[in-house]
């Protein structure tokens, strides 16, 4: 883990005007801390040397006092607004890029892992801005300026701070170490922990059934235990470490003072030096110590902007410029040779797989599941890029295309067709957003919906909708549509046998080009032309 990923100031505009800010106020920290030190030296040297008074150096005290809490107050302000910029902006990205990227990409524990990430875990990208970047800045700035400061003073106390300052990231690098294994540890035995009860809340009606729920409590207790000690053992050497580090400030100042102690007996120092000197020796180590604590706090979000910048690093296909798509109402289309294989998947889910659809044909593929029948539909909409073979209409390739132009040719019918929180006539309208009441009445009746009520209010993912009415919505959507070619992921699959008839028929009386995945005898009979895939092989019907 770097101490600051380059790559979060290179996307987030905030997070630059952040540290720009923070630079700013660490300097200006950095100046109020040694006015502070020499102002003091000067109250306490003139009370004892010369018996002065107090009152304008009390007056600069107090003045310093509030310009540092005015300094806190606006580094807490910057960071919360930069936290939220950083956090909106990095949000705006990963959602962009992941929809350039496609469902295919987006489908499975990926998207339940994506939504985790773009709500709790950009979120602990808060302490990250608020607590450790600041801190971050304080180190490199106030230990140089004390540094130099009391160079001028005492040549030899700042050789001493010079010499022992490096010890301190030293030794927390060396905890880190030790602190990771351990930490780690932890982390896992809580997995197992929340997995497990999980596990054990999910089945508990089983469980009791087969009088197994009480077996089960020796089980929690002993993931139990293993979790308390291993959390008393990280806390152990949390406090050990901010024990160590506290005793090797505390030594190291010590050095400082003993010197400075002696020079002052032998007369080689003044007592406003001295005093300067010992008052700002604690300061030059406070911000590195500092830093170190907030480095583990802010961990977990690091890891999420890291878990982000993978997600916007995943390269997009290439496609094309072009914008010039032949009209599918005319242009036959064509795969050739078409093999895909999924990540980390051995089997091509498609392989060597060619087809030809000619304008207005039904054509329905077949074959047992898993065979790529969606992925067929996914190559031709762009979603899935084969590894070897070319989607060609009009004599270009697919991929020279516009994809989002490409994909105004097609309406696409997924087995989980995934519609919005509104209406009935709000999810077919996505279709064409301009269609009057009666087009998208009509639409609903060609899909076989006739039943369904515009205005009926329709959930999140459909809810409120049986599966079959969703497809049916879906499939409205779809004809509503004026593309040209129809892909249809088994559209008629939870109607009965009169309505599935009355969608075939309404189906074919559109004249459009329909490619359908089919395993219903009345869908297969009633295309043009069935094609089984996996087999490699065309079979005329
Ligand atoms: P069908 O539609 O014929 O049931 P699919 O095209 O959905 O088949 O899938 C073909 C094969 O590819 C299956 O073995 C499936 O497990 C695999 N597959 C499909 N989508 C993915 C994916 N996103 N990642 C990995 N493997 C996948």
């Amino acid at each position: 883990m770097k101490p600051l990923d380059p790559r979060l100031l290179r996307r987030a505009r905030g997070a630059r005007v952040f540290l720009a800010a923070s630079v700013v106020i660490g300097v200006l920290s950095g100046v109020l801390i040694i006015t502070q030190a020499v102002l003091l030296a000067h109250g306490i040297a003139g009370v004892v040397l010369h018996g002065t008074g107090v009152g304008a150096v009390a007056w600069g005290l107090a003045a310093v006092v509030a310009a540092r809490a005015l300094l806190v107050w606006a580094q807490e302000v910057v960071a919360q607004r930069a936290a939220a910029a950083v956090k909106s902006t990095l949000r705006r990205q990963v959602l962009e890029h992941s929809l350039k990227l496609g469902p295919v990409w987006l489908s499975g524990e990926r998207s339940s892992a994506l939504t985790t990430l773009l709500t709790k875990g950009l979120d602990d990208l808060d302490p990250y801005f608020a607590r450790y970047l600041p801190q971050l800045v304080l180190a490199s700035t106030v230990p140089a300026g004390v540094i130099g400061w009391m160079a001028t003073g005492d040549l030899i106390a700042a050789g001493t701070v010079l010499i022992t300052l490096p010890l301190i990231p030293i030794f927390m690098v060396l905890i880190g170490w030790v602190t990771q294994a351990r930490s780690r540890r932890r982390q896992h035995a809580l997995a197992v922990l929340a997995h497990h009860f999980a596990d054990v809340v999910g089945g508990l009606t089983t469980l009791k059934l087969f009088g197994r729920a009480k077996a089960q409590e020796s089980a929690v207790r002993r993931v139990t235990d293993q979790h308390r000690v291993a959390s008393m053992g990280s806390l152990r050497v949390a406090f050990l470490s901010s024990f160590a580090l506290e005793l090797l400030a505390s030594l190291s100042v010590a050095l400082v003072a003993v010197g400075v102690g002696l020079r002052l007996v032998d007369g080689k120092l003044g007592l406003e030096t001295a005093l300067m000197v010992l008052i700002l020796a604690p300061e030059a180590y406070l911000p590195l110590r500092q830093v170190g604590m907030q480095f583990h706090a802010s961990a977990d979000g690091v890891a999420a902007s890291e878990e982000v910048f993978r997600v916007l690093e995943t390269r997009l296909p290439e496609r094309g410029e072009r914008t010039d798509v032949p009209d599918l109402r005319v242009t036959p289309l064509h795969l050739y040779d078409v093999t895909v294989t999924y990540p980390g998947r051995e089997e091509p889910a498609l392989d060597g797989f060619d087809l030809e659809v000619r304008p207005g044909e039904v054509v329905a593929l077949t074959g047992p599941s898993g065979a790529g029948k969606s992925t067929v539909l996914a190559v031709l909409l762009g979603f899935v890029v084969p590894d070897r073979g070319v989607v060609v209409a009009g004599g270009s390739a697919a991929d020279e295309f516009v994809p989002s132009v490409w994909r105004r040719q097609f309406a696409w019918v997924p087995q989980n067709p995934g519609l919005r929180l509104g209406t009935v006539a709000g999810n077919v309208r996505l279709g064409r957003p301009d269609a009057t009441d009666a087009q998208v009445r009509a639409a609903l009746t060609a899909a076989g919906a006739a039943d369904l009520p515009l205005d009926k209010a329709v959930g999140e993912q459909g809810h409120q909708l049986s599966g079959g009415q969703q497809r049916r919505v879906a499939l409205a959507r779809a004809l509503l549509t004026d593309a040209p070619v129809l892909l249809l992921d088994e559209p008629t699959a939870g109607l009965d046998p009169d309505t599935e008839a009355e969608v075939i028929t309404s189906l074919r009386a559109t004249g459009r080009t329909i490619l359908l995945v089919a395993h219903r005898p009345a869908l297969i009979a009633a295309a043009d032309r069935t094609v089984s895939v996996g087999s490699r092989q065309l079979v005329n019907a």
